[in-house]
């Protein structure tokens, strides 16, 4: 059982450098006809030296978090722990708590150093930075504490069910984690967001305006317009939606507006406005709850194998351990679906593209699209493979091609 494991995370870890090293090789000095207008030579070659220094970045934290698993995992660190915290705990609920709790905590201040290296080091040399080291460690302890009640809880019912109820469990954790994700859906910007960002009415103007009247002319069931403090911590803009039924939230980044005309902020609503029109929303979440039964189902059958956490060097059965070894032993099937899953959004992307087009403009589309790419410093020339693997959205000379109707998506 250890070998296989073993074996998971060896494979992984090469098919994604191997990956990482293909895409980097595909980079071009030349600039895309396209897109040439938005682009001086100089900040397309600080383009490329942004993405060979993020490839080099990854190279040596995925290194680490590789070398740190495979340590644990040949040395039975992971079944050590377990022995070491056993003590301290009666209740089987507790002990997955506190397990977890410290693989967690101690993994994130290990990769402290890196978190801040990308955000204060790489990110602020490209003039993309705007977060403060205050920011930096209020967003880290709440992110502790959303962690710790949202995912303590999902565990602790996980883990009372599986002790109650047996291998048909997971069916009952189905069921509320399905809950759970429409919660999450509904109350997203009302609960969540406020936690880490300011959102504040869009004012009365031109642009409220004519959002307001593209929502009317297609039915857009709108119910407010939202600005969002993205600046707070990065010049990256961004635009999405959120709410289910008849009360729809726009959140547009402060980042966005600041940088883009008011026709090319209404094409990218548009687009938003696309996915909600041909049901990308809804089939999204219909097929991420079917993912998670069957991953749930799949845990069913091997979370009372004892084999599983004595392969981890535990000295008996632990539920934590065998959820921690299904982790890695389902990623290759998980990694399959999500490859199904991404096809899926890229395709979605193309519609949604199309449905700005056709009600709105597309040349305004055309125009938004390029601009964040360039502001972000987006990858030109991503390799085929790379993108079929990783990217969830197509790139975007594939987007501006089937946007200007020269080939189809
Ligand atoms: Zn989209």
């Amino acid at each position: 059982m250890l070998i296989v494991i073993l074996a998971i995370t060896v494979v992984s870890y090469l098919f994604d450098q191997i990956l990482d090293y293909i895409n980097l090789k595909s980079q071009r000095t030349d600039i895309p006809k396209a897109i040439e207008a938005f682009y001086e030579k100089e900040k397309y070659l600080k383009s490329l030296a942004y993405h060979r220094e993020l490839a080099k970045f990854s190279f040596i934290t995925s290194a680490f978090s590789f070398l740190l698993s495979f340590i644990m995992l040949i040395g039975g660190g992971f079944g050590w722990i377990d022995g070491w915290l056993r003590p301290f705990f009666e209740s089987e609920i507790l002990l997955a708590l506190a397990f977890f709790g410290v693989l967690m905590l101690a993994s994130d201040i290990l990769t402290i150093p890196f978190q801040w290296y990308s955000t204060f080091v790489i990110e602020e040399k490209y003039g993309f930075n705007k977060t403060t080291l205050k920011t930096f460690i209020t967003d880290k302890l709440k992110g502790y504490l959303l962690a710790a009640i949202v995912g303590g809880s999902l565990l602790s019912a996980l883990i009372y069910l599986i002790q109650t109820i047996g291998p048909n469990f997971w069916i009952w954790f189905s069921v509320l984690t399905a809950i759970f994700v429409l919660f999450i859906n509904m109350f997203y910007t009302s609960l969540i967001l406020p936690l880490f960002n300011k959102l504040t009415v869009l004012p009365d103007g031109e642009l409220k305006t004519a959002i307001e009247n593209f929502s009317k002319r297609v039915n857009f069931p709108l119910d407010s317009i939202f600005i969002i403090d993205g600046s707070k911590r990065s010049k990256k803009a961004n635009a999405f939606f959120s709410g289910i039924g008849k009360k729809k939230k726009i959140v547009l980044y402060d980042t966005l507006i600041e940088n883009h005309t008011t026709d090319e902020l209404v094409a990218v609503l548009a687009h938003e406005v696309g996915h909600f029109k041909k049901k990308h929303i809804i089939w999204g979440y219909i097929l991420s709850i079917l993912q998670i039964v069957f991953t749930l189902f799949v845990l069913s059958r091997m979370m009372y194998a004892e084999n599983v956490s004595l392969a981890l060097g535990g000295s008996q059965l632990a539920i934590h351990l065998n959820l921690l070894a299904f982790g890695i032993l389902f990623s290759p099937i998980s990694g399959i679906t999500g490859l199904f899953m991404k096809m899926y959004s890229r395709k979605n992307e193309f519609e949604a593209d199309a449905y700005a087009k056709e009600t709105f403009d597309g040349t305004a589309l055309s125009n938004a699209l390029k601009r964040l790419s360039v502001d972000s410093l987006s990858d030109l020339y991503p390799h085929p493979l790379y993108v079929f693997f990783h990217y969830s959205h197509p790139p975007l000379l594939q987007r501006l091609a089937a946007l200007s109707g020269l080939s189809a998506p």
